[in-house]
């Protein structure tokens, strides 16, 4: 997940990106606000998080488990909450600027600690092993929506890799496509990932499915439109250099 990104190719002074979290501690060490809010003139805006409830509901909401939209939902959010309660912090009670979340803070060794924990395949895989010896089939349900969750970030993320094999390896994958850097296939990425997020929300809104799963296509559809009039706000506000 990333809420609001800076462009990054407007950002080459400030922060070179692809660096790993070591350099953007010490880069954060040295904090120069002005460089930074010129850099954050220009956002992309990513919210990747409805099309893994979106994806979730679609490829697990189904067959034994038609009713499970609880857990298949709660899984599908509930890596990203870091990252909310991040940004949320960040934005609300620090006040740092767009461009100082995601080029410093998001990058400081105990956040990224914290994101790569709740993205951990092995853990995620455990859980569910033990959820499902224990029959606990709506735990197996929940596990197994977060760890499609990780899954599925895994391909697409490059320079904010999370280390998903923790606590195995510290290995981040780098994968040479990203959901939102346009360095890394981003806008097509983009466009595929709201081409997801409407149809597979619509499909749900308007299927046959049980009524929690249509309340939930309709929610994710309003969640969407009123982030893309928020985004828009958000770019139209940021200062200009
Ligand atoms: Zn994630």
């Amino acid at each position: 997940m990333r809420l609001i990104s800076p462009s990054r190719s407007e950002s080459g002074s400030v922060w070179k990106g692809g660096s790993g979290v070591q350099r953007n501690v010490s880069a954060s060490r040295q904090l120069n606000r002005d460089p930074l809010e010129k850099a954050a003139r220009r956002v992309d805006v990513r919210v990747n998080t409805p099309a893994h409830v979106v994806f979730n509901a679609l490829v697990l909401g189904r067959g034994p488990w038609r009713r499970a939209w609880l857990p298949i939902t709660a899984g599908a959010l509930t890596p990203d909450l870091p990252m909310f309660a991040f940004y949320v912090y960040q934005r609300g009670v620090l006040g740092a600027p767009e461009a100082v979340i995601w080029t410093h803070a998001y990058f400081e060794p105990e956040w990224q600690l914290l994101f790569n924990w709740f993205h951990s395949l092995p853990l995620l895989a455990l859980a569910a092993l033990l959820a499902w010896r224990a029959g606990a089939v709506g735990w197996l349900a929940f596990f197994s929506s977060m760890l499609l969750h990780s899954l599925t970030d895994l391909p697409v993320h490059h320079d904010d890799a999370h280390a998903h094999f923790l606590p195995v390896s510290s290995w981040r994958f780098e994968s040479p496509i990203s959901y939102w850097d346009p360095r890394h296939h981003g806008y097509i990425l983009g466009v595929l990932e709201t081409l997801l997020i409407l149809a597979g929300a619509t499909a749900l809104a308007a299927g046959s499915r049980t009524k929690p799963w249509r309340i939930l296509g309709v929610v994710t559809l309003v969640f969407s439109a009123l982030f893309a009039v928020y985004a828009a706000i958000t770019w139209r506000s940021t200062p200009a250099a």
